[in-house]
């Protein structure tokens, strides 16, 4: 058994933080990345910012519809993971804002930039659902402006989605960083937060850059997941 099974195997409670790499297998393009849904767009951090959203919510509609892929199902990383609950105490914190792991079922997760299908209306405060949305921006009941429950640029992290991060991160005894490089912060940051005796394994294309010392399997991430045996 490779290293990383191992490490998963002999777990009591794991927390899984991923990125974009989880996705891609879904068929969702990492956003952040040059052959992503940026490219072609000036200024994405304007597309994506508060001010965009507030002073031309057109324009500002027009970029995140991009982002929305309802065909994209959740893949074997998002059920392995579901079906570890099993044997394991699980939790998820996740930078994807595309909802796949609360699709796969997963019990404890946290969307900690927010989830493209948590939508509401800024008027009346009513939620809305992802195909209305994608039909409109304007909510039918009420003609206001419906937003994704997305961190935009220029806003604040949720201070739940902070606090709970900290505790699931804080109780394990394992941590699995997967399909991410680690670099946008302060989601990395987290990693401060983890119990002092538990390990951490990477998974992940290429090595990341941590102060603390990791068990690294590089490879793709469904690969790995692929063999696991919950
Ligand atoms: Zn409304």
């Amino acid at each position: 058994m490779n290293k990383g099974l191992e490490l998963i195997k002999n777990s009591k409670n794991i927390v899984f933080m991923t990125g974009a790499g989880v996705s891609t297998a879904s068929g969702i393009p990492d956003y952040r990345s040059m052959t992503g849904v940026y490219q072609g767009h000036e200024n994405p951090e304007y597309l994506l910012s508060h001010t965009c959203l507030m002073r031309e919510p057109d324009k500002f509609y027009d970029f995140v519809k991009g982002l929305y892929h309802p065909e994209a199902k959740p893949n074997v990383i998002h059920h392995k993971i579901k079906e570890l609950e099993k044997n394991h105490q699980v939790s998820v914190i996740s930078q994807n804002i595309d909802g796949l792991h609360d699709l796969a079922g997963s019990s404890q997760v946290v969307n900690f930039h927010g989830n493209l299908n948590d939508l509401y209306c800024l008027s009346c405060g009513q939620n809305v659902d992802t195909k209305a949305y994608l039909v409109s921006d304007r909510h039918e009941s009420c003609g206001g402006q419906i937003r994704p429950e997305v961190v935009l640029y220029e806003e604040g992290l949720s201070e739940e989605a902070i606090q709970r991060s900290i505790h699931y991160l804080s109780q394990a005894d394992l941590v699995v960083i997967v399909g991410t490089t680690f670099k946008v912060y302060p989601f990395s940051g987290l990693i401060d937060y983890r119990h002092l005796d538990s390990k951490i394994l990477v998974v992940n294309n290429e090595p990341i850059s941590l102060f603390d010392e990791y068990t690294f399997v590089q490879t793709a991430a469904e690969r790995f997941f692929e063999v696991i045996d919950s």
